[in-house]
């Protein structure tokens, strides 16, 4: 072995859902939303000759649009590529204790990454039986908390009581309230931002507003938290955001119609799924986000998520403890879903005969 691999960081990757090269299947599996993003979006970015020049590297334009649509100062605000890299920054910039980082055992599968790529110590406390966030867990020393609600991949919303309890428990550390999924419903935490000076709620524009392929994230906090953020985004990379993320992603924030309404027919189509997929023996968990995570009486979900990929229709697996025996299933439109209900019945009929 050459001398330079011990000076190599080695770390292994999250893993994301696949993204299948073939366009006549049907995806449910990267919690995409199936309705595109505004209107008001398309069509915008006539003036590519702007491109020659370097975009804005305070992104003021979408700070400023998402500062007035939250009522929040645009101090309070800070955008990045996809919550991802807001939420790789925040490890970065508020995570530097040698106490453990908290989060939950089933929860969103990058934290235990980031944390092994910034050397971060972390430990991680089970939900319990049902799934739900044990709040005592987290009223103990800690370099930090991170957990998203509602959370994935279960989907289960923590009510905003519990959130508050676990930010006041913690004054000392920073305490990140991950709301990639918070428009699919329950109360979220940004109305403790001015309570509380160790919050910061991170959110996204890939689920809600249908813009997973611009990348763009954002946090909202107190002005002195968002100044750490910059600050650590200026010594890394002055000019994470693109003109066209900075340009389309403001324009949909402009068009709140829209975007109720694609959120409200989500919302509806899940419901509807539930109730069918109910009825073929499955079991889903009470979901507050655009996906559900079900699990069947009988029939293992390794052999249907095999099966509805030879069927060409893409759920998301995950073969870890506790969670082996469920799919994660994205809600697309109600001719998705319903595709995907007449599948699962043809399949559990022939399973069982
Ligand atoms: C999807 C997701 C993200 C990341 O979304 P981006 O596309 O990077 O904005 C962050 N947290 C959770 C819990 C998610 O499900």
């Amino acid at each position: 072995m050459a001398a330079w691999s011990d000076n190599i960081r080695v770390v292994e990757p999250y893993v994301p859902g696949e993204q299948p090269k073939d366009s006549d299947v049907i995806k449910l599996n990267t919690n995409e939303n199936p309705y595109g993003p505004s209107p008001r979006v398309r069509n915008i970015m006539q003036d590519v000759e702007s491109l020659r020049l370097y975009p804005d590297p305070t992104a003021s334009v979408l700070v400023n649009e998402l500062a007035k649509y939250h009522g929040v100062d645009p101090s309070q605000v800070f955008v990045g590529v996809g919550s991802d890299d807001v939420l790789a920054m925040s490890f970065l910039t508020f995570f530097n204790s040698d106490k453990p980082i908290l989060f939950p055992d089933i929860t969103y599968s990058f934290y235990d990454v980031w944390a092994e790529l910034f050397k971060i110590p972390y430990e991680r406390s089970a939900l319990d039986e049902n799934f739900r966030l044990v709040k005592e867990d987290y009223y103990r020393e800690n370099g930090g908390i991170v957990f998203p609600n509602p959370n994935a991949p279960t989907g289960i919303y923590e009510d905003i009581i519990n959130v508050e309890e676990i930010i006041r428990h913690n004054q000392d550390s920073i305490v990140i309230v991950d709301e990639a999924y918070i428009d699919f419903g329950g109360e979220s935490a940004l109305g403790l931002i001015d309570k509380y000076d160790n919050l910061v709620v991170v959110r996204t524009f890939s689920k809600s507003r249908s813009m997973a392929g611009l990348r763009i994230g954002y946090a909202i906090s107190n002005p002195v938290l968002i100044k750490a953020l910059n600050d650590v985004k200026y010594s890394y990379n002055s000019y994470t955001m693109n003109l066209p993320s900075l340009i389309m992603g403001t324009e949909s924030v402009k068009d709140d119609e829209y975007f109720r309404n694609t959120v409200a027919k989500v919302v509806a189509t899940r419901t509807r799924f539930v109730e069918a997929i109910r009825q073929l023996g499955f079991i889903c968990l009470h979901s507050s986000a655009n996906f559900v995570f079900a699990t069947h009486e009988s029939i293992p979900a390794k052999d249907i998520f095999e099966a509805a990929k030879k069927a060409h229709i893409y759920v998301r697996y995950f073969d870890k403890p506790r969670i082996d025996n469920y799919l994660r299933i994205s809600i697309g439109t109600d001719e998705e879903m319903d595709a995907f209900t007449d599948f699962l019945k043809k399949y559990v009929q022939s399973y069982n005969n």
